[in-house]
């Protein structure tokens, strides 16, 4: 494979890039209201490589009620059946699509052409598994405290939600939301973090050859502050499922306060990952190297703090030093890039800003921390030693591919715990170890949505997913996820 570039990109990407690309309301491609446009900058390079409309709150105001005629309309009176098979539809049509979704994602988000190519793969499973419950959600009967009744639950769709994403991973978090607000009988207004409306565009061009009924999702690229703000206020949006920092998760918990919207939040991480001396280390090492460094470490579940058993330390240590070296990083497009750059400016200038902390607060950087080449956001895999609890680099989420390294001598597995614990977040946690008792225990100790261990899955449609203390509220995928879009109703018949 060579890097695709501008001369050998398909032409229908090109075509794509050179519109200035309008709402997504109705079923119809919509003129904003403010006529205001927002780059699209390919963090490889810095240049603007699109231009999209920015949705303001008249938009809002507009998607939310085609997507409340849709959701009192066609979608929800369509037989389970039929939702299934439109998910189905829009899976084969995200699919046939897939190299110019992959495409799109690297050039708008940085990620190599590889990654983005494995993100779509999963965001057509996630379609297809959560098509799937389209016909298989119910109640339950009730046996009663009194005589001569007769009751059951009945699990209805909330309504209109609006999904609001983040630029890590946009295109599957966003179909992830979509598929089950979808399955559920919900209907979508979803606002794409301006960083990266790209793909989510496309998925909205992509509605038609599935012959999804108009309004059952709108996409409106814009500004947090404008149209996320407005989708947040607005009196006609049931839910919200947000996936972003803990400080806008926090704003939303306010801000959606007026017409008490159901709240699904993905929030913030600082998960630790462990490795005890027995572990197998030609897993282990390249396990938590990855763990941190995947994704230019902007990754929500990132495993940023290293905690290793003392007896192993300078191994592991020494081991994932080696792997930060040894990763390529460069252009997205280019196929011998493992890692690509950070999404933005801002974002190379606050993780640089954490290692520089880092230093001042008295840790060590053995690997890494400075920046690759002049151009694009690019910045080598950074190893912090010799951190500390309390240092800022240990406390707060850096969103950068940034590990802190710290050893403990405890064989007591509450000790243990306590250190990966201490932290307000609690969204996932790494085990590598051999010893099975201590997998169990440990997984119980710690406050964490998911804990991986040996290397388990990240993130399956199957599983719930969230997290505990201020890494959220609630659970997205699985049947937990697809319940999160349904409310419970209790229905007692007297006899
Ligand atoms: P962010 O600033 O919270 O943005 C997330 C989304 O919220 C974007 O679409 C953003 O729009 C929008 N937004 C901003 N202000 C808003 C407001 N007042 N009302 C409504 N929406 C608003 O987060 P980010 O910088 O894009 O992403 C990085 C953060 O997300 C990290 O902290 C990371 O941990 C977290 N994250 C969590 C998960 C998870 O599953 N738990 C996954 C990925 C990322 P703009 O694009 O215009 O800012
Ligand atoms: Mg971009």
């Amino acid at each position: 494979m060579s890097t695709v570039s501008e001369s050998t990109r398909p032409r229908a990407v090109d075509e794509f890039l050179s519109r200035v690309h309008p709402l997504f309301i109705g079923g119809e491609w919509v003129q904003a209201a403010s006529g205001e446009v927002i780059d699209v900058v390919d963090p490889a390079s810095g240049a603007i490589v699109a231009k999209v409309q920015a949705a303001d709150a008249t938009d809002v105001d507009r998607a939310v009620s085609a997507a409340r005629t849709a959701f009192e309309g066609p979608w929800r009176r369509l037989a389970p059946i039929d939702r299934m098979r439109a998910m189905l539809r829009l899976a084969d049509a995200v699919e046939a699509a897939s190299d110019e979704i992959a495409l799109l994602e690297t050039l708008d988000n940085g990620m190599p052409l590889t990654a983005a190519a494995r993100a779509v793969r999963i965001a057509v499973e996630n379609l297809r598994y959560f098509a799937g419950w389209c016909g298989k959600i119910a109640g339950d009967l009730h046996n009663l405290t009194m005589a001569d009744t007769f009751a059951y639950t009945v699990k209805q769709p909330i309504g209109v939600v609006a999904a609001i994403t983040p630029w890590n991973f946009p295109f599957v978090m966003e179909v992830a939301k979509i598929s089950q607000a979808l399955a559920a009988g919900c209907t979508v207004v979803l606002k794409p973090a301006e960083l990266t409306p790209l793909s989510a565009l496309k998925l909205a061009e992509l509605t038609a050859a599935a012959d999804l009924p108009p309004g059952v999702l709108n996409v409106l690229p814009g500004l947090g502050a404008v149209a996320g703000q407005a989708l947040v206020d607005h009196d006609g949006v049931d839910k919200i499922s947000f996936t972003g920092s803990t400080a806008t998760g926090k704003n939303i918990i306010r801000s959606s306060a007026g017409n008490l919207k159901r709240l699904t939040l993905e929030l913030g991480g600082k998960s630790p990952t462990f490795v005890f001396p027995d572990a197998d280390m030609q897993k282990a090492v390249p396990g938590a190297a990855m763990a941190a460094f995947a994704n230019s470490g902007q990754v929500c579940v990132a495993g940023s703090r290293l905690f290793v058993h003392r007896k192993v330390f300078d191994q592991v240590v020494e081991g994932v030093g080696a792997v930060a070296d040894s990763l390529r990083v460069g252009p997205g497009l280019d196929p011998d890039s493992q890692l690509g750059p950070l999404v933005s400016q801002t974002q190379l200038d606050r993780v640089s800003r954490y290692i520089e902390l880092g230093r001042e607060e008295g840790a060590e950087v053995i690997r890494g921390g400075d920046r690759v080449g002049g151009e694009g956001y690019f910045l080598r895999p950074t190893v912090v030693a010799d951190a500390r609890p309390e240092m800022r680099v240990m406390r707060e989420e850096i969103f950068g591919p940034v590990v802190c390294a710290v050893p403990f001598d405890d064989d007591d597995l509450e000790q243990v715990a306590a250190l990966g614990n201490d932290t307000t977040y609690g969204l996932a946690a790494y085990v590598w170890t051999r010893d099975v008792s201590r997998v169990h225990r440990l997984a119980e100790l710690i406050h964490a949505g998911t804990v991986q261990v040996n290397g388990g899955a990240p993130l399956e449609p199957a599983m719930p997913f969230g997290g505990f203390r201020q890494s959220g509220w609630g659970r997205e995928y699985g049947e937990a996820g697809v319940d999160a879009y349904l409310e419970t109703k209790s229905v007692i018949v007297r006899l």
